[in-house]
């Protein structure tokens, strides 16, 4: 099942629906169903007339509480950057406020001269996780799987050392298009593509860290929430984004999350 959430032109509401198999139309559901409803929603949910991609403007598929980022969950990317890899997930935060969706653009900011794109595995909430025990199955609480960017500002990340600022940058987490249910994630082909050549390629089995294993040691940090968003760390291939450029998230049986680039000048 791929969800979606989406806007009529010139209106303030959202709704989420149902892509249908084709692709290119979308069935809304009903507006009165939670996030936790929609993980087990149905075409019979689904009411009225199909509606054609073009016709609406796709959101960012989720509204997730907290975006919980994973660092390091693949040792050819930890390498990269001369980082050794962790004996446990290393967790930090986006703000809500950083999301973007699909074919919106990435601003640079001015502060930073080095901003690179990180394509990642999303995974979507879709019922409430609280301290998860080893007896519990942490994909059952999963809505579906997602693309993401945890686009990062490298150069403010060094500098810092701290993540917040350097990965929080309004526009520094596109994600979508679309959630996709029922999926195995544990062997999922990742690229990243800059202006349609390759930068990242690697498969979601070369991650230290299982989702599985990130859901439940997560939910003893903090309680997820349903839409709330984990990007499950980056491979490796990292590097940078220039004005104009476009970089796409492609991610096998999910979709290509696609945003362009746009330099803003320290006058803006
Ligand atoms: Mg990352």
């Amino acid at each position: 099942m791929k969800i979606c959430r989406f806007q009529f032109p010139h209106t303030n509401g959202s709704r989420y629906g149902l892509v249908d198999e084709s692709g290119s139309s979308i069935i809304p559901l009903e507006d009165s169903l939670t996030v936790e409803e929609i993980a087990h929603a149905t075409a019979k949910d689904a009411k009225g007339k199909p509606i054609s991609l073009v016709e609406v403007r796709l959101l960012a598929p989720a509204t997730p509480s907290k975006v919980v980022c994973v660092g390091r969950n693949y040792s050819d990317h930890a390498a990269e950057l001369g980082n050794t890899m962790p004996d446990e997930p290393l967790l930090f935060l986006k703000p809500p406020s950083s999301i973007i969706a699909h074919e919106e653009s990435i601003e640079l900011p001015p502060v930073s001269s080095r901003v690179e794109h990180e394509g990642e595995l999303g995974v979507v909430i879709g019922r409430r996780a609280s301290r998860l025990r080893e007896n519990d199955s942490p994909l059952d609480y999963v809505l579906g799987y997602t693309c993401v960017n945890d686009v990062t500002a490298r150069d403010i990340q060094r500098k810092d050392v701290q993540f917040t600022r350097g990965k929080s940058f309004d526009t520094f987490c596109p994600f979508g298009p679309f959630i996709v249910s029922h999926l195995d994630p544990t062997d999922l082909h990742v690229q990243t593509r800059v202006n349609g050549a390759v930068r990242q390629d690697a498969r979601t089995s070369a991650m230290a860290f299982s989702v599985e294993m990130l859901i439940r040691y997560i939910s003893n940090v903090m309680t997820l929430e349903p839409g709330d968003l984990i990007a499950t760390g980056t491979p490796a291939g990292v590097g940078p984004l220039l004005d104009g450029d476009f970089v796409e998230v492609e991610i096998e049986d999910v979709g290509v999350l696609r945003n362009r680039v746009r330099g803003l000048s320290s006058l803006d």
